[in-house]
């Protein structure tokens, strides 16, 4: 019966993916949680307090609640960026026209929450955009193509029905390894990082670029004739999308501390 709940709920996905689904989420805000210094931990602490669950898991998918209400409408664009090739090229002009992307959205409300000049509530306001735009822009398509709304219009199958390229990659990857989210996590939380080492980049825009040069180099659009996505596809992503979560967390954290603990500067 569970199960049947499970391949339900998958079958009735949004037509417009919205972003690492709730798992993916969840699992970059619980990741950066455990790497906050005790200062930033007490900051967060302080600014959610009104929050019914006030950790950077539990708010970490506000942004994609609020973002179809009329209140919150103007955020729509700062959940991505998109680019006219994958060669990636970014014209901020052209691709965050008045600032309407997720590079420039992140940039922003990171100085909103480490300026004190806002009131406590905009500034928790901040650092929930902060937690979901941070996990948003390492999901590989929310840094794709405009041609096709990064992967929302590329059609595919999967388990009998239709899906898009996008929902594939927010939910389908991460769910069909492990549906629960807290398991997840304490698999991904010791993972070593590999030989690559810990993420070091520290700029918005350098992780959107990466994640606009994977779609390419890891072959993330199936070949046109092959549009069947089968268990295959899935395993061979998973690796990527899970060091994406990891990173996601990773630069997260570093984030948070740098901003909300002004004694530890490891943020530039
Ligand atoms: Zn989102």
């Amino acid at each position: 019966m569970l199960l049947r709940a499970a391949v339900f709920a998958l079958a009735c996905l949004p037509a417009v993916a919205l972003g690492w689904g709730d798992a993916g989420h969840r699992i970059v805000g619980e990741l950066a949680e455990r790497q906050l210094t005790p200062g930033a931990r007490a900051a967060v602490a302080a600014l959610l307090i009104d929050e019914a669950d006030p950790t950077l898991a539990g708010v970490a998918k506000w942004a994609d609640d609020v973002r179809g209400s009329e209140a919150y409408g103007y955020s729509r664009p700062w959940h991505y960026v998109n680019f006219d090739s994958l060669d990636c090229e970014y014209l901020p002009e052209r691709h965050c026209p008045n600032g309407d992307c997720i590079v420039a959205a992140i940039a922003r409300q990171a100085a909103v929450l480490g300026d004190y000049g806002y009131s406590r509530q905009q500034r928790a306001e901040a650092l929930k955009f902060v937690v979901h735009f941070v996990g948003d822009v390492h999901q590989p398509m929310h840094a794709g193509l405009r041609a096709d709304r990064g992967g929302n219009n590329t059609l595919v199958d999967f388990r009998q029905r239709q899906w898009n390229l996008h929902a594939i990659w927010d939910f389908a990857i991460l769910n069909s390894h492990q549906p629960d989210w807290r398991i997840h996590v304490e698999e991904l939380a010791p993972r070593p990082w590999g030989e690559d080492g810990p993420p070091t980049d520290f700029a918005p825009l350098a992780w959107a670029l990466e994640s606009c040069r994977a779609i390419r180099a890891r072959a993330i659009y199936p070949p046109e004739d092959q549009r069947l996505i089968g268990r295959d596809y899935l395993e061979r992503h998973r690796p990527f999308a899970e060091l994406r979560l990891r990173q996601a967390g990773a630069r997260l954290a570093a984030l948070l501390n740098a901003t909300l603990d002004p004694g530890r500067p490891d943020f530039d």
